[in-house]
């Protein structure tokens, strides 16, 4: 894909020598223009830009004005600059690089020059941005259970933490519930592991379907769910557990699962509460009532506490 290129100065004459140059160095052939700063500034932000060519001395807006609102952009911190500057003063190099330019020319603009360092830039602002994807991969992965796409547990402890606390400081309410599957080594035996892991991705997709945005459907264990509810009660959680529990109930698998019905118990512990003051104790409680939704018979909700 060609890069998009931004060209920032008052001379027509300068930008049409640019293009020029650069499309036949087989840059690019398309260029964003603008004659000062400011309308400079506008379309840098409007579209995503891989690199800036900006004049230092233009009216209005000058070059040194564009740095410094540029640096002041979030979303334009990784675009690079190369300024152009007409005279050969050093200082006004050194002022524009130290304002975060990443290159200068010098005008009148030696074409091989010219193609060679936008080559650079653009070659590293590529760098970057793959340097970033991959980056932003990586954290989501570290988050992510491979299976079902849901949050994973280490994720799911972090924003519990921080839920927690949040609740405890505002008084506010905050649910946990605990899902496991009942029986789910039967579904495994009888159909098999792989068919089994199919069950977990729908049941694991029809919880974090179910959800509000706000809230957080994470794989806590093997055939085991958690769901954070920031601002549900015990009793708001428990309604929304019984509807998850009756959805489950009704799932349907296509295959060689269509004979196969599925059942989860569920646990729930939920702030306030005056028996829970750490975050273990909100997890002991919902996990011990899970372990009485199975004691009690399977595929039904117990509250915590209760
Ligand atoms: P209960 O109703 O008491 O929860 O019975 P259960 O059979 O569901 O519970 P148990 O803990 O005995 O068995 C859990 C099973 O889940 C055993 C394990 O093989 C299976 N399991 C754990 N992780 C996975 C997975 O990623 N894929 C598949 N297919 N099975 C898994
Ligand atoms: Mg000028
Ligand atoms: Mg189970
Ligand atoms: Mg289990």
């Amino acid at each position: 894909m060609e890069p998009t290129l931004l060209i920032i100065d008052d001379s027509p004459t300068s930008r049409s020598e640019i293009r020029q140059i650069l499309r036949q160095g087989g840059i690019c052939r398309e260029f964003h223009e603008a004659a000062d700063g400011i309308s400079g500034l506008k379309m840098a932000l409007a579209q995503s830009v891989d690199l800036i060519l900006c004049d230092l001395e233009m009216p209005g807006m000058d070059g040194f004005k564009f740095l410094a609102m540029k640096n002041s952009r979030e979303e334009l911190r990784d675009v690079p600059v190369i300024i152009l500057t007409s005279h050969e003063k050093q200082e006004t190099k050194i002022r524009g690089l130290e304002q975060g330019a990443s290159d200068y020319l010098t005008k009148p603009f030696d074409s091989g020059e010219l193609i060679a360092r936008v080559r650079v830039q653009l070659k590293i602002k590529n760098l970057q941005d793959e340097l970033r994807k991959s980056n932003e991969l990586l954290r989501q992965l570290a988050v992510t259970d491979p299976l079902t796409q849901l949050a994973n547990r280490r994720s799911l402890m972090e924003t519990l933490g921080r839920e927690f606390e949040r609740a405890k400081r505002l008084q506010s309410s905050l649910a946990v519930i605990m899902v496991d599957i009942d029986h789910f080594k039967r579904v495994n035996d009888t159909f098999g592991h792989q068919d089994g892991d199919r069950v977990l991705i729908s049941v694991g997709q029809l919880l974090a379907r179910q959800l509000r945005p706000y809230d957080m459907a994470a794989r806590y264990g093997g055939e085991e769910f958690a769901l954070i509810l920031p601002d549900a009660n015990g009793r708001s959680a428990g309604q929304v557990a019984e509807r998850l529990r009756s959805l489950i109930s009704e799932l349907t698998f296509g295959g060689t699962l269509s004979r196969l019905k599925v059942t989860a118990s569920f646990g729930i512990a939920a702030l306030p509460s005056s028996r829970i003051h750490s975050l273990d104790d909100l997890i002991r409680e919902a996990d011990e009532a899970l372990y009485r939704a199975k004691r009690e018979g399977r595929n039904r909700v117990v509250l915590g506490g209760e």
